[in-house]
């Protein structure tokens, strides 16, 4: 058996398309543009590649895209003054501050001056505990990610048991919330979880977000079960160059899984293009108007 593959490049501009319908409905309708506002702060190429593809495809959408780039040895102080900027600013709906920040400032405290109705990264304790009582809430975009790749196989997630390997705010912890929203029966796993393959073993969902290279073997997974890697891990080649791999040894797992999301190509491509569903939400949240239809 050879899993199906999982094209999140093909889901992706599918719903950032749509996003750019619901951007056209509401300025027309409206008068409303919504506004993200990114901040970097210092020069990691990783983040600026990342800063710059948030830019684009705000930009591709329709909405308006607002970007602010502070040096490494910025003041605390300044960064949250630009944040409170932001906060009053009607033309910004959504707010993102690019991580990891320097070690010389204080995430959480950052990250708790964001607006929670324009914390479009879904990270503000008001948002992820709004998430864990199940209620409306702005989630994080790489789980969000997640739920939409396996509906695209499993249009019901009812009563599946899924495996979420990684309990970070970033993505585990929030993926598990959004898997019981689908009622769907989650095993959280760390690192300190005993027998892994067991645990994974009975899974016919399995999130592999640990950031542990290929971790994830084919004994490991139940025959047909959906895998979606969430790990980006760069091994070093013998030519100098780095080669992208996921948390899942991607070509043992293809002869037994169902279903397989590739890395790249798998849940990085939804990363964006949720933040655009999020910015889209956060506008019309704040304008009192009724959820868009993405
Ligand atoms: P963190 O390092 O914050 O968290 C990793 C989690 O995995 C922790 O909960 C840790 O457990 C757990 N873990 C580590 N080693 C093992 C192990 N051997 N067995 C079981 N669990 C383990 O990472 P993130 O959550 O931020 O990211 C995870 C991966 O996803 C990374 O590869 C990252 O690059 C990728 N990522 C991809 C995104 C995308 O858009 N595709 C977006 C964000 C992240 P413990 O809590 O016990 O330490």
């Amino acid at each position: 058996m050879t899993a199906r593959i999982i094209d999140g490049k093909v889901i992706a501009s599918d719903l950032r398309a749509r996003v750019a319908d619901e951007v056209a409905r509401v300025k027309r309708e409206y008068d409303l543009i919504p506004g993200l506002a990114v901040v970097l702060v210092g020069s990691d190429p990783a983040s600026q590649v990342y800063v710059r593809s948030k830019h684009k495809q705000t930009q591709a959408a329709g909405m308006a895209s607002f970007e602010f780039v502070l040096p490494t040895d910025v003041a605390q102080s300044e960064l949250l003054a630009l944040i409170g900027k932001l906060n009053r600013d009607p033309a910004v709906h959504g707010i993102l501050v690019q991580l990891p920040l320097p070690k010389s400032l204080h995430t959480e405290a950052i990250i708790n001056a964001i607006d929670p109705a324009k914390d479009v990264d879904g990270l503000h304790p008001n948002n992820a505990g709004r998430l864990a009582g199940g209620f409306a809430a702005l989630s994080p975009c790489t789980p969000l990610g997640c739920i939409i790749l396996t509906r695209s196989v499993h249009p019901s997630l009812e009563g599946m048991n899924a495996i979420v390997i990684g309990r970070s705010n970033l993505v585990g912890r929030p993926l598990v919330q959004l898997l019981l929203n689908q009622n769907a029966t989650v095993t959280i796993a760390h690192s300190r979880s005993r027998d892994l393959p067991k645990l994974c073993a009975r899974a016919d969902l399995v999130y592999a977000a640990a950031g542990k290279p290929q971790m994830v073997r084919d004994d490991w997974i139940k025959p047909g079960a959906t895998v979606i890697d969430v790990g980006i891990n760069r091994l070093p080649e013998k030519d100098g160059k780095t080669r992208l791999v996921g948390d899942v040894a991607f070509s043992e797992a293809l002869d037994v899984a169902g279903a397989i999301t590739p890395v790249p190509g798998g849940v990085g491509q939804m990363t964006v293009a949720c933040l655009l569903v999020n910015t889209l939400r956060a506008a019309c949240a704040i304008r009192g108007l009724p959820t868009p239809a993405v």
